[in-house]
This record gives C-alpha cells, structure tokens and sequence, in this order.
C-alpha cells in the first residue's frame, strides 16, 4: 500500500516544456532549441558556454513553437475532471519574462477562441462537466484572483462595491490613506482552513458561465496594472494566482466534496544583475529569488518523496501548501525563449525543470 501511494505521489507531479515561437516574423533566425521529440528536447550550446555542443533535457512532454493553445490544453484536461472529483490541483507557469507563461494561462492581449489560454478552458470545461454530472451533484464554483507581490499577498479582484477592508475616509486623513489602505490590503493565509478557503478575506466570487469568468479576469488584470507605474510593470515582477473553489454536493446521499485548482502566472525568473540594480528593484529581485527556490524546493523534496517538505518558507508555498504534494496533482508549463541571446536564462529555467521533475 505504501508502494502504491509513493508511486502516487510521483505521478502527481507533471513538468511539461513550452517553447514559444519567434516573435514578429522572425521565424527563419536560428533557434537555440534543436530538437524536439515527444518529451525530449535538445539545445545547442555554442562555445561560450563550455563546450560547444548539444544538451538535452527531458519532460513529460514538449510543446514546440507551432504548438497551439487547443494542443497544450489537451494535456491538461484529465487534471481539470479530478478538480470536480475533490482533488486539489496546481498549474504553474515558470519562464524568464517574454517567454510565454501568461500567453498559456490566459492567452494574448487579443483573445480569439482559439487564443483562450488554460485558465479560461479549464473553467470552461468545468462548467460543461458539472453540467453533465447535475443530475447527480449538484455543484458551486467560485473563484478568488490574487497576487503575490514581495511575499504579500493581495487581492485582485477588490472593486470598491465588495471592498470590506475600505478604510473610513476622513479629508484630514487623507494623507495617511495610501498608507493605511496599502497596510490593510496585505491578506494573511491561514494555517489550517476547515472549508478549502485559506485567504478567507479575499473575494470570492461565484461564477457560472465563461463570461462570468472573462470579466473577472479583466478585473483582475486592471488591478494589477493599476498597482504598476509607468516605469514599472509590475506584472512580471509578481505571482498572479487564479483559485477555482469547487464544492459538489451528491444529490443522493447528501455528501459534500471539495477540489480545489490554483492557476499561477509566476514572476519571471530571470536572474537580476545585482550590481545594476539598487532599492525597491532590488528587494523585488530578492523576493522572487526566494520564492521562486521555495517553490523549487518544495516541488523537488516531493519528486524524492522526502519526509520534510519546506512548504513554509515563502508565502507563495504556504498559499498553495494544501494543493502541493498527498492526493494533490501538480503541472508546472516551464517556458522557453527561442532566441540564442535568451541561452542563459534558458539554460537556468531547464536547471530549474530539471530539479522539479
Ligand atoms: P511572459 O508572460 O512570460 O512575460 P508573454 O506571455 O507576455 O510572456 O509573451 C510574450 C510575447 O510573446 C507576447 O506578445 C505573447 O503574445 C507572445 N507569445 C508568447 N507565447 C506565444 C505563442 N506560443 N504563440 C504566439 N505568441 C506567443
Ligand atoms: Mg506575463
């Protein structure tokens, strides 16, 4: 038995690679991806990097550049019916900024049906599938969007109608409202949470149809672009993490279930010079340094069944700790840029996939 749920465990974690195409017509440059066959896939190394040659890597699957969206959901789609069978589910999104992971989760800034990324598919075919299922359980699904920005957590889809954290505006106050507001929008997570939830103050949102879903997701977005400045996009900088709370009630027995799906869009995990940057970009750099090997790290120690899984040294791992490793199924999309000026970065982002898998 011991055997079985080891073997479980092991199969829970999924890393598939994505490599994205040349942007804006410049699909005849030479690639730093040589070849790709089902789940392997080679880089050409020129000599500036040791010795010249070939490194292959291998994944679950690898998904080359004339990959579309439909494709890399296909794959995805039996970890979306476990969610509806009270299975807890992570689907990451790893890749230095530019290489593609919010063109998979979400899909470009233009959305066509055949753009839609994973995030509105997989609620998509949530709602189809409960839908198929009602004359047996009855379910409610709802979503809660936040971001994880300098290991603090927020919540994206605040509007001023359901804002319960508002703080009393008083015009001789004024100046310690930005303050104040700031302090009061840091949400804590809970330890242990008996209904699933675990930000309990952050919006949660029912939702019924993909429509429901595409406006909130534009909410969502907003507010993150509102929170960056001109300079500053703070987009790529910060964990953006889509819950999907999933809660069935069997219409026979009366007995009620509970999945749970977190679609994160991480920071871009490219290695900042320490040298050029100084301040607040620097403490961003470090933040996302250190959650991003917390997230390396919990996946790695589950990979090799470890005892000890350091799920609390970032609040991105203690976010998705009830959903990272047991019963849960975890997919982590590791992006790739194309380009050979990208090779260094590339060769970091495989190091990371490497030790995840
Ligand atoms: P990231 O979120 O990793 O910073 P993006 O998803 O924003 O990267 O992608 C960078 C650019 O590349 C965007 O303009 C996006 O539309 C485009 N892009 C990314 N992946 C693909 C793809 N598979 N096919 C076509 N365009 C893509
Ligand atoms: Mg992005």
């Amino acid at each position: 038995k011991l055997y079985n749920q080891v073997q479980d465990l092991k199969g829970n974690i999924r890393v598939y690679c994505r490599v994205r195409p040349f942007l804006g017509g410049h699909s005849n440059r030479p690639s730093t991806v040589d070849r790709i066959d089902e789940g392997n896939m080679s880089i050409m190394t020129p000599s500036k990097y040791g010795k010249e040659g070939r490194k292959s890597f291998k994944f679950n699957k690898v998904f080359g550049p004339s990959a579309t969206q439909g494709e890399v959901f296909s794959d995805t789609q039996p970890l979306i019916r476990s969610v509806l069978d009270g299975y807890n589910v992570c689907i990451f999104a790893y890749g230095q900024t530019g290489s593609g992971k919010t063109y998979t989760m979400s899909g470009p800034t233009e959305l066509t049906e055949d753009t839609l990324g994973v995030n509105y598919r997989a609620l998509s075919d949530l709602f189809i599938l409960s839908q198929q299922r009602k004359q047996t359980v009855s379910y409610d699904i709802s979503v809660q969007m936040l971001e994880i920005y300098n290991d603090q957590i927020r919540d994206l889809l605040l509007t001023d109608s359901n804002n319960r954290r508002y703080p009393f505006l008083f015009p001789s106050v004024f100046l310690y409202f930005l303050l104040y507001y700031e302090a009061l929008s840091v949400l804590h997570v809970l330890n242990c949470s008996q209904n699933g939830i675990n930000v309990p103050e952050a919006c949660l949102v029912p939702v019924s149809s993909t429509s429901d879903v595409i406006n909130l997701m534009n909410l969502g977005q907003k507010n993150r672009a509102v929170s960056s400045t001109a300079m500053n996009d703070r987009s790529s900088r910060s964990h953006s993490c889509l819950t999907v709370h999933v809660q069935g009630k069997d219409l026979t027995s009366g007995a009620t279930l509970r999945g749970c799906m977190h679609l994160v869009d991480l920071a871009g995990s490219e290695r900042v010079d320490k040298s050029e940057v100084i301040g607040d970009r620097l403490k961003e750099a470090q933040h996302i340094n250190k959650s991003l090997s917390a997230l390396g790290d919990v996946i790695s120690s589950l990979a090799l069944r470890n005892a000890h899984v350091p799920y609390r040294n970032s609040k991105l791992t203690q976010l998705l700790q009830d959903s990272l490793g047991g019963q849960a199924k975890t997919l982590m999309f590791v992006h790739i840029s194309p380009e050979p000026e990208a090779l260094g970065e590339t060769l970091s982002t495989l190091k990371f996939a490497e030790r995840v898998s």
